[in-house]
Protein backbone atom coordinates (compact mmCIF):
# COMPACT_ATOMS: atom_id res chain seq x y z
CA UNK A 1 0.00 0.00 0.00
CA UNK A 2 1.27 3.31 -0.87
CA UNK A 3 -0.64 5.23 1.50
CA UNK A 4 -1.91 4.41 5.21
CA UNK A 5 -4.79 6.75 7.06
CA UNK A 6 -5.30 6.61 10.75
CA UNK A 7 -8.50 7.28 11.79
CA UNK A 8 -8.87 7.31 15.42
CA UNK A 9 -12.11 6.79 17.13
CA UNK A 10 -11.40 8.00 20.57
CA UNK A 11 -10.57 11.61 19.82
CA UNK A 12 -8.87 12.33 22.75
CA UNK A 13 -8.61 16.01 23.90
CA UNK A 14 -11.31 16.57 20.84
CA UNK A 15 -12.49 19.48 23.40
CA UNK A 16 -9.64 20.48 24.81
CA UNK A 17 -9.69 19.48 28.44
CA UNK A 18 -9.76 22.77 31.12
CA UNK A 19 -7.87 21.92 34.20
CA UNK A 20 -9.36 19.77 36.34
CA UNK A 21 -10.63 21.98 38.61
CA UNK A 22 -14.67 23.56 39.30
CA UNK A 23 -17.18 22.18 36.86
CA UNK A 24 -18.98 25.01 34.99
CA UNK A 25 -22.06 26.19 37.38
CA UNK A 26 -24.44 27.96 34.93
CA UNK A 27 -25.10 25.27 32.63
CA UNK A 28 -28.37 25.06 30.28
CA UNK A 29 -31.12 22.62 30.40
CA UNK A 30 -31.97 19.92 28.30
CA UNK A 31 -35.23 21.55 27.11
CA UNK A 32 -33.90 24.93 26.68
CA UNK A 33 -31.42 23.47 24.60
CA UNK A 34 -33.89 21.68 22.68
CA UNK A 35 -35.46 24.80 21.97
CA UNK A 36 -32.61 26.67 20.90
CA UNK A 37 -30.76 24.10 19.31
CA UNK A 38 -34.12 22.65 17.08
CA UNK A 39 -31.08 19.70 16.58
CA UNK A 40 -31.22 17.08 13.88
CA UNK A 41 -28.28 15.67 14.98
CA UNK A 42 -28.13 13.65 17.85
CA UNK A 43 -27.19 15.77 21.11
CA UNK A 44 -25.62 14.17 24.09
CA UNK A 45 -26.30 16.07 27.10
CA UNK A 46 -23.90 14.96 29.86
CA UNK A 47 -24.34 15.43 33.18
CA UNK A 48 -21.22 17.04 35.00
CA UNK A 49 -23.06 17.34 38.59
CA UNK A 50 -24.45 14.05 38.38
CA UNK A 51 -21.07 12.10 37.22
CA UNK A 52 -19.46 14.23 40.22
CA UNK A 53 -22.06 13.09 42.64
CA UNK A 54 -21.80 8.88 40.98
CA UNK A 55 -18.24 9.15 41.12
CA UNK A 56 -17.86 10.54 45.48
CA UNK A 57 -20.63 7.91 46.19
CA UNK A 58 -18.98 4.87 44.47
CA UNK A 59 -15.16 6.18 46.06
CA UNK A 60 -17.14 6.46 49.42
CA UNK A 61 -18.66 3.37 49.76
CA UNK A 62 -16.16 1.08 48.15
CA UNK A 63 -13.60 -0.29 50.28
CA UNK A 64 -10.97 -0.06 48.44
CA UNK A 65 -9.02 2.28 45.23
CA UNK A 66 -12.12 2.42 42.42
CA UNK A 67 -10.42 2.15 38.93
CA UNK A 68 -12.83 3.92 36.09
CA UNK A 69 -13.49 1.83 33.26
CA UNK A 70 -12.70 4.66 30.67
CA UNK A 71 -14.09 2.20 28.02
CA UNK A 72 -17.12 2.97 29.08
CA UNK A 73 -17.17 6.76 28.09
CA UNK A 74 -13.64 8.46 27.42
CA UNK A 75 -15.21 11.63 26.95
CA UNK A 76 -12.48 14.34 28.34
CA UNK A 77 -15.83 16.35 30.10
CA UNK A 78 -16.69 12.91 31.80
CA UNK A 79 -13.23 11.76 32.84
CA UNK A 80 -12.95 15.65 34.46
CA UNK A 81 -16.72 15.82 36.41
CA UNK A 82 -14.84 11.81 37.56
CA UNK A 83 -11.39 13.54 38.89
CA UNK A 84 -13.32 16.11 40.72
CA UNK A 85 -15.99 13.69 42.58
CA UNK A 86 -12.51 11.65 43.76
CA UNK A 87 -11.55 8.96 41.17
CA UNK A 88 -7.81 9.01 40.73
CA UNK A 89 -7.48 5.52 39.20
CA UNK A 90 -8.06 4.70 35.71
CA UNK A 91 -8.54 1.17 33.74
CA UNK A 92 -7.27 1.58 30.64
CA UNK A 93 -7.60 -0.95 27.51
CA UNK A 94 -5.37 0.64 24.94
CA UNK A 95 -2.63 3.25 23.94
CA UNK A 96 -5.25 5.98 23.25
CA UNK A 97 -6.76 5.83 26.76
CA UNK A 98 -3.73 5.34 28.40
CA UNK A 99 -2.67 8.67 26.58
CA UNK A 100 -5.72 10.50 27.29
CA UNK A 101 -6.08 10.31 31.14
CA UNK A 102 -2.25 10.74 31.32
CA UNK A 103 -2.77 13.91 29.10
CA UNK A 104 -5.63 15.12 31.48
CA UNK A 105 -4.37 13.96 34.64
CA UNK A 106 -0.48 13.50 34.81
CA UNK A 107 -1.03 12.56 38.68
CA UNK A 108 -3.43 9.66 37.97
CA UNK A 109 -3.00 6.25 38.67
CA UNK A 110 -3.30 4.30 35.25
CA UNK A 111 -3.52 0.68 34.99
CA UNK A 112 -3.87 -1.53 31.48
CA UNK A 113 -6.24 -3.90 32.24
CA UNK A 114 -6.51 -5.62 28.78
CA UNK A 115 -5.62 -9.35 29.17
CA UNK A 116 -3.80 -8.86 25.35
CA UNK A 117 -1.80 -5.95 24.31
CA UNK A 118 0.12 -4.79 21.45
CA UNK A 119 3.36 -4.92 22.76
CA UNK A 120 3.98 -1.31 21.54
CA UNK A 121 1.29 -0.54 23.97
CA UNK A 122 3.10 -1.98 27.19
CA UNK A 123 6.15 -0.10 25.77
CA UNK A 124 4.59 2.93 25.05
CA UNK A 125 2.58 2.84 28.38
CA UNK A 126 5.24 1.65 30.71
CA UNK A 127 8.41 4.14 29.18
CA UNK A 128 6.28 6.75 28.25
CA UNK A 129 3.74 7.09 30.79
CA UNK A 130 4.31 5.53 33.62
CA UNK A 131 2.08 3.35 33.73
CA UNK A 132 3.21 0.09 36.36
CA UNK A 133 -0.04 -2.56 36.49
CA UNK A 134 -0.87 -4.63 33.71
CA UNK A 135 -3.04 -7.33 33.38
CA UNK A 136 -2.91 -11.15 32.39
CA UNK A 137 -4.32 -14.05 31.70
CA UNK A 138 -1.82 -16.61 29.84
CA UNK A 139 1.82 -17.47 30.22
CA UNK A 140 2.70 -15.66 26.63
CA UNK A 141 1.18 -12.43 27.77
CA UNK A 142 3.59 -13.07 30.83
CA UNK A 143 6.27 -13.21 29.06
CA UNK A 144 5.47 -10.21 26.69
CA UNK A 145 4.92 -8.26 29.77
CA UNK A 146 8.75 -8.90 31.46
CA UNK A 147 10.28 -8.23 27.60
CA UNK A 148 8.79 -4.74 26.91
CA UNK A 149 8.85 -3.53 30.56
CA UNK A 150 12.61 -4.77 30.50
CA UNK A 151 11.99 -7.04 32.75
CA UNK A 152 12.75 -4.41 35.37
CA UNK A 153 10.37 -6.61 37.97
CA UNK A 154 10.39 -5.95 41.44
CA UNK A 155 12.80 -3.20 41.66
CA UNK A 156 11.31 -1.28 38.93
CA UNK A 157 7.65 -1.44 40.65
CA UNK A 158 6.02 -3.74 37.92
CA UNK A 159 2.32 -4.72 38.97
CA UNK A 160 0.92 -7.73 37.64
CA UNK A 161 -2.29 -8.94 37.57
CA UNK A 162 -4.14 -12.18 37.11
CA UNK A 163 -7.02 -12.47 35.42
CA UNK A 164 -9.43 -15.12 36.55
CA UNK A 165 -12.15 -16.68 34.28
CA UNK A 166 -15.61 -17.02 35.83
CA UNK A 167 -18.40 -19.57 35.14
CA UNK A 168 -21.17 -18.18 33.61
CA UNK A 169 -23.38 -16.14 36.22
CA UNK A 170 -26.16 -13.87 36.72
CA UNK A 171 -24.86 -10.55 34.74
CA UNK A 172 -26.62 -9.63 31.73
CA UNK A 173 -23.60 -9.24 29.49
CA UNK A 174 -20.94 -12.18 30.52
CA UNK A 175 -17.36 -11.22 30.10
CA UNK A 176 -15.32 -14.10 30.64
CA UNK A 177 -16.11 -16.31 27.27
CA UNK A 178 -13.56 -14.17 25.84
CA UNK A 179 -10.74 -13.55 28.97
CA UNK A 180 -9.89 -14.88 31.73
CA UNK A 181 -7.08 -17.65 33.12
CA UNK A 182 -9.08 -21.20 34.04
CA UNK A 183 -8.44 -22.29 37.72
CA UNK A 184 -5.19 -24.17 37.55
CA UNK A 185 -3.70 -21.69 34.66
CA UNK A 186 -4.97 -19.07 37.05
CA UNK A 187 -2.41 -21.09 39.85
CA UNK A 188 0.70 -21.12 37.21
CA UNK A 189 0.59 -17.87 36.45
CA UNK A 190 0.38 -16.66 40.26
CA UNK A 191 3.33 -18.79 40.90
CA UNK A 192 5.26 -17.10 37.94
CA UNK A 193 4.48 -13.77 38.63
CA UNK A 194 5.10 -13.69 41.76
CA UNK A 195 8.93 -13.65 42.03
CA UNK A 196 8.71 -10.57 39.25
CA UNK A 197 6.14 -8.42 40.62
CA UNK A 198 6.49 -5.88 42.93
CA UNK A 199 2.58 -5.88 43.45
CA UNK A 200 0.62 -9.60 42.66
CA UNK A 201 -3.06 -9.35 42.08
CA UNK A 202 -5.98 -11.20 41.27
CA UNK A 203 -8.70 -10.00 39.28
CA UNK A 204 -12.11 -11.07 37.61
CA UNK A 205 -15.22 -9.59 36.04
CA UNK A 206 -18.94 -11.05 36.95
CA UNK A 207 -20.03 -9.24 33.55
CA UNK A 208 -21.82 -6.42 32.77
CA UNK A 209 -24.99 -5.19 34.55
CA UNK A 210 -24.78 -7.90 37.14
CA UNK A 211 -27.79 -7.68 39.36
CA UNK A 212 -26.77 -9.85 41.80
CA UNK A 213 -24.19 -9.25 45.21
CA UNK A 214 -24.06 -12.42 45.53
CA UNK A 215 -22.04 -12.82 42.67
CA UNK A 216 -18.82 -10.86 43.58
CA UNK A 217 -18.91 -13.45 46.70
CA UNK A 218 -18.88 -16.84 44.79
CA UNK A 219 -16.61 -14.81 42.43
CA UNK A 220 -14.50 -13.77 45.68
CA UNK A 221 -14.29 -17.40 46.90
CA UNK A 222 -13.03 -18.45 43.55
CA UNK A 223 -10.38 -16.17 43.59
CA UNK A 224 -9.78 -16.98 46.83
CA UNK A 225 -8.70 -20.75 46.15
CA UNK A 226 -6.67 -20.04 43.16
CA UNK A 227 -4.70 -18.37 45.37
CA UNK A 228 -4.29 -20.25 48.67
CA UNK A 229 -3.32 -23.20 45.79
CA UNK A 230 -0.95 -21.05 44.19
CA UNK A 231 0.37 -20.29 47.97
CA UNK A 232 1.44 -17.07 46.68
CA UNK A 233 1.13 -13.43 48.49
CA UNK A 234 -1.34 -11.54 46.86
CA UNK A 235 -1.55 -7.58 47.61
CA UNK A 236 -4.22 -6.67 45.36
CA UNK A 237 -8.01 -8.51 44.82
CA UNK A 238 -9.39 -6.60 41.87
CA UNK A 239 -13.22 -7.10 41.74
CA UNK A 240 -13.47 -5.50 38.53
CA UNK A 241 -16.54 -3.89 37.25
CA UNK A 242 -20.18 -5.39 36.51
CA UNK A 243 -22.26 -2.99 38.86
CA UNK A 244 -25.38 -2.34 37.69
CA UNK A 245 -27.45 0.63 37.30
CA UNK A 246 -31.63 1.08 36.67
CA UNK A 247 -33.90 0.98 33.68
CA UNK A 248 -36.89 0.86 32.88
CA UNK A 249 -38.37 -2.90 34.86
CA UNK A 250 -34.89 -3.65 36.36
CA UNK A 251 -34.94 -3.79 40.19
CA UNK A 252 -32.04 -2.75 41.85
CA UNK A 253 -30.70 -4.14 45.05
CA UNK A 254 -28.78 -1.13 46.87
CA UNK A 255 -25.20 -0.16 46.09
CA UNK A 256 -24.58 -1.23 49.40
CA UNK A 257 -25.54 -4.66 49.55
CA UNK A 258 -22.96 -4.99 46.45
CA UNK A 259 -20.35 -3.57 48.95
CA UNK A 260 -21.44 -5.66 51.90
CA UNK A 261 -21.41 -8.51 50.00
CA UNK A 262 -17.40 -7.76 48.59
CA UNK A 263 -16.44 -6.56 52.35
CA UNK A 264 -17.66 -9.82 53.76
CA UNK A 265 -16.24 -11.57 50.94
CA UNK A 266 -12.60 -10.22 51.33
CA UNK A 267 -12.58 -10.44 54.93
CA UNK A 268 -13.40 -13.94 54.85
CA UNK A 269 -10.08 -14.84 52.17
CA UNK A 270 -8.06 -13.58 55.39
CA UNK A 271 -5.13 -11.65 52.99
CA UNK A 272 -3.78 -9.44 55.62
CA UNK A 273 -2.24 -6.39 53.46
CA UNK A 274 -4.37 -6.91 50.75
CA UNK A 275 -5.77 -4.01 49.07
CA UNK A 276 -9.48 -4.38 47.23
CA UNK A 277 -9.88 -2.47 43.75
CA UNK A 278 -12.98 -2.44 41.38
CA UNK A 279 -13.25 -1.24 38.03
CA UNK A 280 -16.90 0.38 37.88
CA UNK A 281 -17.80 1.45 33.95
CA UNK A 282 -21.76 1.60 33.92
CA UNK A 283 -22.09 2.30 37.21
CA UNK A 284 -20.04 5.74 37.31
CA UNK A 285 -21.19 7.38 34.04
CA UNK A 286 -24.53 5.76 33.27
CA UNK A 287 -26.70 8.70 34.97
CA UNK A 288 -24.39 11.33 33.34
CA UNK A 289 -25.85 11.64 30.13
CA UNK A 290 -28.85 11.56 27.74
CA UNK A 291 -29.00 11.76 24.29
CA UNK A 292 -31.70 13.74 22.31
CA UNK A 293 -32.87 12.05 18.98
CA UNK A 294 -35.61 13.84 16.56
CA UNK A 295 -38.60 11.82 14.95
CA UNK A 296 -38.38 11.52 11.03
CA UNK A 297 -41.08 9.87 10.20
CA UNK A 298 -43.58 7.86 12.37
CA UNK A 299 -45.69 4.93 10.52
CA UNK A 300 -47.85 3.10 12.97
CA UNK A 301 -46.08 2.14 15.68
CA UNK A 302 -42.56 2.98 14.69
CA UNK A 303 -40.83 6.01 14.58
CA UNK A 304 -37.66 6.85 12.48
CA UNK A 305 -35.33 8.01 14.62
CA UNK A 306 -31.95 9.83 13.67
CA UNK A 307 -29.77 7.52 15.73
CA UNK A 308 -29.70 3.89 16.16
CA UNK A 309 -27.31 0.71 16.69
CA UNK A 310 -24.35 2.36 14.99
CA UNK A 311 -24.75 5.49 16.98
CA UNK A 312 -25.62 5.50 20.77
CA UNK A 313 -28.10 2.83 20.73
CA UNK A 314 -26.27 -0.31 20.04
CA UNK A 315 -27.49 -1.88 23.39
CA UNK A 316 -31.38 -1.29 22.30
CA UNK A 317 -30.45 -3.11 19.43
CA UNK A 318 -29.27 -7.44 19.58
CA UNK A 319 -29.57 -6.65 23.52
CA UNK A 320 -32.80 -5.45 23.71
CA UNK A 321 -31.79 -3.02 26.65
CA UNK A 322 -34.94 -0.16 27.23
CA UNK A 323 -33.82 3.03 28.86
CA UNK A 324 -36.25 6.35 30.52
CA UNK A 325 -37.75 8.01 27.47
CA UNK A 326 -39.74 11.49 27.39
CA UNK A 327 -41.02 13.42 24.62
CA UNK A 328 -39.71 17.16 23.91
CA UNK A 329 -41.97 19.64 21.90
CA UNK A 330 -41.17 23.08 22.65
CA UNK A 331 -43.69 24.64 20.43
CA UNK A 332 -47.01 23.94 19.66
CA UNK A 333 -49.88 21.72 21.76
CA UNK A 334 -48.07 19.60 24.69
CA UNK A 335 -47.85 15.85 24.03
CA UNK A 336 -50.41 13.90 24.75
CA UNK A 337 -50.13 12.40 28.48
CA UNK A 338 -51.67 9.52 27.17
CA UNK A 339 -48.70 6.66 26.74
CA UNK A 340 -47.70 4.07 23.88
CA UNK A 341 -45.28 1.35 23.36
CA UNK A 342 -43.28 2.37 20.65
CA UNK A 343 -40.19 0.91 18.19
CA UNK A 344 -37.29 2.40 16.68
CA UNK A 345 -35.51 2.58 13.38
CA UNK A 346 -32.11 3.96 13.40
CA UNK A 347 -30.97 6.02 10.35
CA UNK A 348 -29.38 3.84 8.39
CA UNK A 349 -30.42 1.54 5.81
CA UNK A 350 -29.66 -1.38 7.63
CA UNK A 351 -32.64 -3.51 8.97
CA UNK A 352 -30.84 -4.78 11.70
CA UNK A 353 -30.97 -0.73 12.68
CA UNK A 354 -33.90 -1.65 15.02
CA UNK A 355 -34.68 -0.77 18.54
CA UNK A 356 -38.05 -3.35 20.13
CA UNK A 357 -38.24 -1.21 23.15
CA UNK A 358 -40.95 -1.05 23.31
CA UNK A 359 -40.54 3.06 24.70
CA UNK A 360 -43.44 4.57 25.94
CA UNK A 361 -44.28 7.98 24.49
CA UNK A 362 -46.89 10.07 24.26
CA UNK A 363 -49.40 8.26 21.88
CA UNK A 364 -49.67 11.66 19.44
CA UNK A 365 -45.94 11.67 18.79
CA UNK A 366 -44.68 12.54 15.53
CA UNK A 367 -42.60 13.70 13.06
CA UNK A 368 -40.60 16.73 13.90
CA UNK A 369 -40.87 15.79 18.16
CA UNK A 370 -37.42 14.98 19.92
CA UNK A 371 -36.82 12.73 22.65
CA UNK A 372 -34.68 12.56 25.54
CA UNK A 373 -33.29 9.21 25.98
CA UNK A 374 -31.97 8.38 30.43
CA UNK A 375 -29.46 6.46 31.52
CA UNK A 376 -26.89 6.18 28.00
CA UNK A 377 -23.56 7.55 29.65
CA UNK A 378 -22.70 4.17 29.38
CA UNK A 379 -21.66 2.29 26.13
CA UNK A 380 -23.56 5.48 24.26
CA UNK A 381 -21.38 7.81 22.58
CA UNK A 382 -18.62 5.99 22.68
CA UNK A 383 -20.25 3.29 20.89
CA UNK A 384 -20.89 5.64 18.02
CA UNK A 385 -19.65 4.66 14.17
CA UNK A 386 -19.46 6.63 10.91
CA UNK A 387 -21.78 3.91 8.98
CA UNK A 388 -24.15 5.38 6.26
CA UNK A 389 -21.88 8.60 7.04
CA UNK A 390 -24.64 8.66 9.95
CA UNK A 391 -21.54 9.72 12.65
CA UNK A 392 -22.52 12.86 13.46
CA UNK A 393 -23.64 14.49 17.36
CA UNK A 394 -23.29 17.04 19.51
CA UNK A 395 -22.36 17.13 22.90
CA UNK A 396 -23.45 19.80 25.30
CA UNK A 397 -23.06 20.25 29.20
CA UNK A 398 -26.13 20.72 31.15
CA UNK A 399 -27.69 21.27 34.42
CA UNK A 400 -30.34 18.48 34.28
CA UNK A 401 -30.28 15.65 37.16
CA UNK A 402 -30.17 12.29 35.79
CA UNK A 403 -32.80 11.07 33.78
CA UNK A 404 -32.66 8.00 35.16
CA UNK A 405 -36.74 7.03 35.62
CA UNK A 406 -39.72 7.56 32.82
C1 LIG B 1 -15.71 -3.18 30.53
C2 LIG B 1 -14.87 -3.50 31.68
C3 LIG B 1 -15.14 -2.93 32.93
C4 LIG B 1 -16.35 -2.09 33.20
O1 LIG B 1 -17.47 -2.90 33.26
P1 LIG B 1 -18.91 -2.29 33.69
O2 LIG B 1 -19.81 -3.44 33.53
O3 LIG B 1 -19.20 -1.17 32.78
O4 LIG B 1 -18.78 -1.85 35.10
C5 LIG B 1 -14.26 -3.18 33.95
N1 LIG B 1 -13.17 -3.96 33.77
C6 LIG B 1 -12.89 -4.54 32.59
C7 LIG B 1 -11.69 -5.38 32.47
C8 LIG B 1 -13.73 -4.34 31.52
O5 LIG B 1 -13.46 -4.94 30.35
Amino acid sequence: MSSLRVRSAVSPLRRLPAPPVELPQALPGVAELVAALRPEEPLHCLRPHTLRATAETFVQAFPGDVLYAVKCNPDPAVLRALWAGGVRHFDCASPAEVSLVRTMFPEAEIHFMHPVKARGAIREAWARHGVRDFVLDSRAELDKIMQETAATGVAGGLGLVVRLALPKGGAVLDLSGKFGAEHAEAVALLRAARPVAARLGIAFHVGSQCLDPVAWRQAMALAGAAIAEAGAAVDIVDVGGGFPVVYPDVELPPLGAFMAEIEAAFEALELPGARLWAEPGRALVAGGASVVLQVQARRGDALYVNDGVYGSLADAGALGFRYPVHCLRPTGAAPSDVLRGFSFFGPTCDSADVMRGPFWLPEDIAEGDWIEIGQLGAYGACLRTAFNGFDRARVAEVCDPAFDAA
